[in-house]
């Protein structure tokens, strides 16, 4: 009796794993995960100190091999291995990092007790991340070893009372010339949960606010009691190239917010909708999901670990320089695109000192190839370089714009790269390129593999969002995956909301990778002549402030060659000195739609810079000692009730906090 008891015994360790063991925590141990099995079903959650942040929310997949949602077993669980590195970056918002992070795998089995897949769990401070790992499924006489996913159990379940920060998805094969999706709609703010976005969910990043308590602790370090705070979660997934689709989530119900694949109609119905997977005795890895938590948006803001779980796919073969670049098209739009016009423009960016001209739709017919490899040496000549707009059509969708058909096949891409190379050509900016589907992520990785034989940096723009792109393709410059200035230029509603956008956009959407806005205007009106056109709302100041809240390490700028005349000359001074290439960035203040204050830093100097959409002013104390040395002399750029900006000379007071109002549609920058 006592063998058959102690074989009973056995057996059940072998099956699951005691609770205890379920869980990782972060280096600190304020954010923990616990991953379990109930009824068959893999299941986690998170917890940031007492408060929960993800409910119990499914695990699995659903593949063409087996369905590995349910009838499942937690066979195993590693240890718990601390996993780090020190790594630079200098594409991206931060250009020296360093992170240290807890990893937990857990491994599942089917019910013959073979494994089918892992959950590996990687917990540092402010980050959960998780990915699958899925093996070969053992049959009679063979292994499956070719996997198409249809479907995630995977989802994120919310505590009641969390708001929501939320960007809708597209209707596939709508919007301009069927282009869309291609992340490009309003957020909603402080939204309570129930909605489905349009139907079709959310993109990523997602931001929430969930109630927590957080101990209230006296002068003396001593806990006194407890107060309701927030606890910030952002949403978002990384290392997606040609390995898998990008994913989005979808509102379900009590709080469920799961994750679902691209649709059928996506990509002009080119591609599937599944993702693929190659399985192999080592098993293959899903993309990396990310939870970012934090008790201030600082976490959400500064994090990096959209980086830090991926490596780089290739080398850069040339050396990528970044820079400030003018635009024609934003104010003038197609009609300027023509030799003399461009040609202009070139004189106008190197009067601003500014290294780059972006060309845009209709190059190739208005001005030709000959034409534009004498206007490349023209501007080389005075230290200009260009950037050529191209339509990735294609078969996907109607948009008309030319060149086109250059960028979606390989031989014709290498082709017109190696032209470019030619005549001196620098970067390339790619439109209408939007969808999720694998095959669509696969053109974005072969379109930037082949730049990098030419020494050609890449823009993608009316696109997905990119996964860890600044680290996995190193002449990635950015992707657009965001309202931006187009419409501005299209329509006076956005206009009328622009700083309400331009508050989030900084601490979401720019946090998890380059973001090309091309904002900054200082013409009064979206046109050439700056009487007619959409009316900008915001300031001056307002302007240089998003020049430095927006990043990309190649800024597309919206000043205009008559703004040398008709712009206050400290702004054009400003915007003529304004670094793109930032190596650090704080987050101090800020509410998303209401208001924000963050810092970057170049060359070691931190530029402080702020706006605010709320109809009242916003007061700021600022501790300028936190970024700057006491008697340091600064330029304070700010605005007057009346939106009237000025420049003004202050000194850091160690003992006294600076005190400053911003209007609404108002900006501040300290630098
Ligand atoms: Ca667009």
């Amino acid at each position: 009796m006592k063998t058959s008891y102690l074989s009973v015994v056995l057996a059940l360790a072998a099956m699951s794993v005691p609770a205890m063991g379920q869980e990782v925590s972060s280096p600190d141990g304020h954010l923990r995960v616990s991953v379990s099995c109930n009824g068959g079903k893999p299941s986690y959650s998170v917890t940031l100190d007492d408060n929960q942040v993800i409910k119990d929310s499914p695990l699995g997949l659903n593949t063409t091999i087996g369905d590995f949602t349910k009838s499942l077993s937690l066979a195993s669980a590693s240890d718990v291995k601390t996993v780090g590195e020190t790594y630079a970056l200098p594409n991206a918002k931060k250009h020296d990092i360093t992170y240290t992070a807890n990893e937990r795998t857990y491994t599942f089995a089917l019910e013959d007790g073979k494994k089918i897949f892992d959950v590996v769990m990687h917990v540092d401070n402010e980050n959960v991340a998780f990915k699958y790992v899925l093996y070969p499924k053992k049959e009679k006489r063979d292994e499956r070893l070719a996997c198409l996913v249809s479907s995630e159990a995977t989802a994120y379940t919310m505590p009641e009372g969390t708001h929501t920060f939320l960007c809708p998805q597209m209707t596939p094969q709508t919007g301009f010339a069927r282009t869309a999706p291609s992340y490009e709609t309003y957020y909603d703010f402080d939204a309570e949960m129930g909605k489905n976005g349009h139907g079709r969910g959310f993109t990523y990043p997602a931001l929430f606010r969930v109630p927590a308590t957080e101990q209230v602790v006296n002068r003396k370090g001593k806990v006194t009691g407890t107060r309701q705070s927030d606890i910030w979660v952002m949403i978002n997934e990384t290392n997606v190239g040609g390995n898998y689709c990008g994913s989005r989530i979808e509102y379900k119900d009590n709080g469920v917010y799961a994750v679902t694949y691209p649709e059928d109609t996506e990509f002009g119905c080119v591609g599937t909708s599944a993702p693929g997977l190659m399985l192999s005795a080592k098993g293959a890895p899903t993309p990396w999901r990310t939870i970012t938590v934090g008790r201030s948006l600082k976490s959400i803001a500064e994090t990096t670990i959209q980086w830090d779980l991926v490596t780089p796919q290739y080398k850069a073969k040339h050396e990528y320089k970044y820079g400030r670049s003018a635009w024609s098209w934003i104010i003038r739009m197609d009609s300027s695109c023509n030799y003399d016009e461009q040609k202009e423009y070139v004189d106008f960016a190197a009067a601003m000192g500014w290294e780059y001209l972006l060309v845009d739709a209709w190059w190739d017919s208005n001005i030709g190839y000959d034409r534009m490899a004498e206007l490349s040496r023209y501007a080389q000549k005075k230290g200009v370089g260009l950037f050529l707009w191209y339509n990735s059509n294609g078969y996907w969708n109607d948009a008309m714009q030319g060149p086109r058909g250059k960028m979606h096949r390989m031989i014709t891409r290498r082709e017109e790269m190696a032209w470019m190379q030619s005549a001196g050509i620098k970067g390339i900016k790619v439109d209408f390129v939007g969808s999720d589907k694998q095959q669509t992520m696969q053109m974005y990785e072969d379109i930037l593999a082949d730049a990098n034989d030419y020494g050609i940096m890449v823009i993608f723009h009316g696109c997905t969002l990119q996964r860890g792109w600044e680290r996995m393709y190193p002449n990635f410059v950015s992707c657009e995956a965001v309202r931006a200035s187009e419409n501005l230029a299209f329509g006076q509603y956005d206009n009328d909301i622009e700083a309400r956008c331009g508050t989030i956009h900084p601490l979401l959407r720019n946090a998890v990778g380059n973001m090309d806005f091309g904002g900054s205007a200082l013409n009064r009106h979206y046109s050439k002549n700056n009487e007619r056109g959409t009316l900008r709302k915001t300031s001056d100041v307002y302007a240089l402030a998003t020049a430095v809240l927006f990043q990309t390490p190649v800024q597309n700028f919206a000043v205009a060659p008559n703004n040398m005349t008709d712009a206050p000359a400290w702004a054009i001074d400003f915007m003529k000195a304004v670094p793109v290439e930032w190596e650090d960035v704080r987050f101090i203040d800020g509410y998303p739609g209401k208001y924000v204050v963050m810092a970057r830093k170049y060359q070691g100097k931190w530029y402080l810079a702020a706006i605010n959409a709320e109809e009242t002013a916003r007061e700021l104390t600022l501790d300028l000692t936190a970024l700057f040395g006491a008697g340091e002399k600064l330029s304070l750029y700010a605005d007057d009730a009346q939106l009237q900006g000025s420049l003004t000379e202050i000194t850091v007071n160690s003992k006294k906090p600076l005190k400053v109002s911003i209007p609404c549609n108002g900006g501040l920058v300290i630098k």
